[in-house]
C-alpha cells in the first residue's frame, strides 16, 4: 500500500526512501516486488510505467514518462539493486533506514536508492508541471554486476522514433557534474596443463606457472600504462590501469597443477579502449603461452571469457548537456571519475548524450553503515526541480543539438 506522502519535501523524500531500501534488491535477487511498489506510486498519480522484462521474467527495468509522449526529453536514470550486506560488519539492519545527525543509513541509501526517491518525491511536481518537453525515469537492475540489466532498454531507446535528448545519471559525485568515466573490461582465463606426480615435474605442463606468466606481463603492461601511456589528469588515477584479481588453481603439493584460473582487468581511458588492452593479454598469451604449453601435450590450452564489458564515458566539456547540467546544479566546474556506471551505454548503445551527478559519496558505496546525507539529497531535489522549470519552457536543447 502506499501511504499518504507527507507535504514537506525533505520528509516526503525520506519516507519513500525508507521505503525503497526496505526492498532487499540485491543484485541476484528479484527487484519486482520494488518495481511494482514504483509503479502502485506512480499510478497514485496518474502516471503507467513500462517495464522490460529480463529472461527470466523476475527482474525488470522501468521506463516513464511523464510529459508529451512525442517529444525529446530528458531522462533521469538510476538502478534498483544494491550490492550484498553479507560478511559487512553493519549497526543496524541494513533494510531500514535510520536517521542520525542529518545522515540516512541503510543499504542503498548512496549507491543509488537516494537518488531514486528523489526522482519519485518530485514526482508531483513533474506532473503538476506544464511540460514542453517530457521527464522520463529509467530504472535498471542489475548495474552492480556489469551493467546489465539497462542494456535491454537502451536497446529500446536506439530503436525508438523519438529518442531522448540527453540523460542524468544519479550515480553518486556529491552532486558534482560528471562528464567521464573509465570504461573496464574483465577477463577469465582457464589454464589447462598436464597433471603428473610432481617429482616427475618435466614430464607434467604446470598450469599455476603459466598462470604466472600471464600475470607478470599483466603487471608489467599496467607499469608500462602507468609510466609511458595516455594520461588524463582529471582522474585521481591519470592513466589505464590493469591488474590480476582472482587466482585459483593446484590441488596438492606433490601433484603438478593441470588447471588454473586467473581473473584480470583493464580499466582504460578510451571508450573501447579496456577491451583493445585485454585483447592484446589474450592474442599475447595465445602467440606466447598457450604453444609452449602444447609442445609437451598438444590438448594443453587457455580458454578466455568475458566477464565483464562497459565502455567509457567521454562527454565533451562544452556539450550543451554539460552546460545545462551545471546550470541545473549551479556549478561551474565538472570533474571525471574511475569508476564505471550505465552513463558510457547511454551514449555507446543508444546516442544518448549522458552527464553523471547524483547526490552521495561514492566513499559510502559498498560500505557496511552507508549512507547519504539528507542535504544532498534536497540538493538533487532542487537540481530537478530546475530541470522541471527548464523542461517548461526551453528547446535549447534541441535547437543546438546534442552531439555526444
Ligand atoms: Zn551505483
Amino acid at each position: 500500500m502506499i501511504k499518504t506522502m507527507p507535504n514537506d519535501r525533505a520528509e516526503r523524500i525520506q519516507s519513500l526512501l525508507a521505503d525503497v531500501v526496505a526492498f532487499d534488491t540485491v543484485s541476484d535477487r528479484s527487484n519486482l516486488s520494488l518495481v511494482a511498489y514504483i509503479e502502485r506510486y506512480l499510478a497514485s498519480f496518474g502516471i503507467t510505467g513500462r517495464r522490460i522484462l529480463d529472461d527470466t521474467g523476475q527482474k525488470a527495468s522501468l521506463w516513464v514518462t511523464i510529459g508529451p509522449e512525442t517529444t525529446p526529453g530528458i531522462v533521469l536514470s538510476g538502478h534498483t539493486d544494491v550490492v550484498p550486506v553479507e560478511r559487512q560488519s553493519w549497526t543496524s539492519d541494513p533494510f531500514k533506514l535510520v536517521e542520525r545527525d542529518g545522515r540516512l543509513y541503510g543499504r542503498g541509501t548512496t549507491d543509488m536508492k537516494g537518488f531514486i526517491a528523489v526522482c519519485l518525491a518530485m514526482v508531483p511536481e513533474i506532473r503538476k508541471a506544464n511540460l514542453a518537453m517530457p521527464i522520463h525515469l529509467a530504472f535498471s537492475y542489475d548495474e552492480e554486476v556489469g551493467c546489465i540489466g539497462v542494456r535491454p532498454l537502451l536497446r529500446e531507446l536506439n530503436r525508438a522514433s523519438v529518442k531522448p535528448l540527453g540523460c542524468f545519471v544519479g550515480e553518486p559525485t556529491q552532486m558534482q557534474i560528471v562528464i567521464g568515466h573509465k570504461g573496464k573490461h574483465g577477463v577469465r582465463a582457464t589454464l589447462r596443463g598436464q597433471s603428473c606426480h610432481s617429482s616427475l615435474a618435466p614430464n607434467g605442463v604446470n598450469a599455476v606457472e603459466y598462470a604466472a606468466e600471464l600475470i607478470t606481463e599483466v603487471r608489467d603492461r599496467a607499469t608500462q600504462f602507468a609510466t609511458e601511456g595516455q594520461r588524463d589528469e582529471m582522474y585521481d588515477i591519470a592513466h589505464t590501469t590493469m591488474l590480476t584479481s582472482i587466482v585459483q588453481g593446484g590441488t596438492a603439493l606433490n601433484i603438478v597443477p593441470d588447471h588454473c584460473v586467473v581473473e584480470f582487468e583493464a580499466r582504460g581511458l578510451g571508450i573501447s579502449e579496456s577491451k583493445l588492452v585485454t585483447d592484446s593479454i589474450i592474442a599475447w598469451a595465445k602467440a606466447k603461452i598457450e604453444p609452449a604449453m602444447q609442445k609437451k601435450e598438444p590438448s594443453c590450452r587457455i580458454d578466455f571469457e568475458e566477464i565483464l564489458n562497459y565502455p567509457a564515458l567521454e562527454m565533451k566539456p562544452d556539450h550543451s548537456l554539460v552546460t545545462l547540467a551545471k546550470q541545473l546544479a549551479s556549478r561551474n566546474s565538472h570533474a571525471k571519475v574511475s569508476f564505471g556506471t550505465e552513463a558510457g551505454l547511454f551514449v555507446s548503445i543508444a546516442g544518448i548524450p549522458t552527464v553523471v551527478v547524483g547526490p552521495g559519496s561514492i566513499e559510502q558505496a559498498h560500505k557496511p553503515n552507508e549512507f547519504v546525507k539528507l542535504s544532498e539529497l534536497l540538493d538533487c531535489a532542487g537540481f530537478i526541480e530546475r530541470l522541471i522549470a527548464h523542461c517548461t519552457k526551453s528547446h535549447d536543447l534541441a535547437v543546438s543539438g546534442l552531439d555526444c
